[in-house]
């Protein structure tokens, strides 16, 4: 991952008794341009682009063995093309949010899984799940608007941001290993990324953004944006105990409705732009 525009950085320093102990460096950054949805926050970030990196890449390569191992690893030629034609057509739009994303590594994934969940790493690693396609019978339009939102959260390091928060909350943890050196604090760094890779749910806020840039993205790709609307509706009928996974890393929100429809006709022209020019 190239570097982001940092918008300032700081040296944090605590007290330990008498002694004041400088700790993690940490950086405001603004990991993407706000694109026509506005998505302008500001990020604190404690833990680098590249242990997040690392962490993704491992993790990735990972999962994807043990699928290989399974044969569930683009096991339906037909659902792998269907799925990396929509991915290739949304990366190709992630300038408008962050220029160097093309330069990343992208990897676009199908695993054979009941499960109805997808996800994108840091770096563009990308999974989707054959049951979140089947069991929504989903429609490409659909799929742009999950794999959109997976790509916002990427591209805004939204791990990595939860990573650092987890780091600067951990005060006690963090100033042991200032005290023990530089050599552990990266080996508790590498733990926070692990932690903040998968399986949390997102906040409010994060999801909020991914929400808003997922759609323009989508709009941009030449998807109808307001297909979000659509496939939040169908996550939230799959009931009971087939209780998506998307579901827990992402939880349902009453207004998330009224936020898509709002942000999808704002980037309605965008996808009227990309139909006509085919
Ligand atoms: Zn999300």
């Amino acid at each position: 991952m190239q570097t982001q525009h940092i918008i300032s950085s700081c040296r944090k320093a605590f007290i330990v008794g008498a002694m004041i102990v400088p700790l993690t460096a940490c950086q405001t950054v603004k990991t993407t341009q706000s694109g026509a949805v506005g998505v302008d926050r500001q990020q604190r970030m404690s833990v680098s682009a590249q242990t997040i990196e690392k962490s993704a890449n491992k993790q990735y390569a990972q999962v994807m063995a043990e699928a290989s191992k399974k044969d569930k690893l683009n096991a339906d030629t037909a659902q792998y093309a269907r799925v990396k034609t929509i991915a290739d057509r949304l990366i190709k739009q992630t300038p408008a949010f962050r220029p160097d994303a093309l330069n990343w590594q992208w990897e676009v994934n199908v695993l054979t899984s009941g499960e109805v969940n997808a996800w994108c790493m840091p770096g563009g690693k990308i999974a989707v799940y054959s049951g979140l396609i089947e069991k929504l019978n989903i429609t490409d339009d659909e799929l742009a608007a999950v794999m959109g939102h997976e790509i916002a959260h990427a591209l805004r390091e939204h791990s990595r941001e939860r990573a650092s928060e987890q780091a600067i909350a951990d005060v006690g943890i963090t100033i042991l290993a200032t005290v023990a050196g530089l050599g552990q604090l990266g080996q508790r760094g590498m733990e926070y990324a692990y932690q903040g890779l998968l399986g949390l749910p997102n906040s409010r806020e994060h999801e909020t953004e991914a929400d808003r840039i997922g759609v323009e993205l989508a709009a941009r790709a030449g998807y109808d944006p307001r297909a979000a609307i659509n496939l939040w509706q169908k996550m939230g009928q799959i009931g009971g105990k087939e209780q998506p996974k998307f579901m827990s890393t992402h939880p349902p929100r009453a207004d998330r409705v009224k936020d898509l429809t709002r942000y999808s006709q704002k980037v309605l022209p965008l996808y009227e732009q990309a139909k006509a020019r085919g």
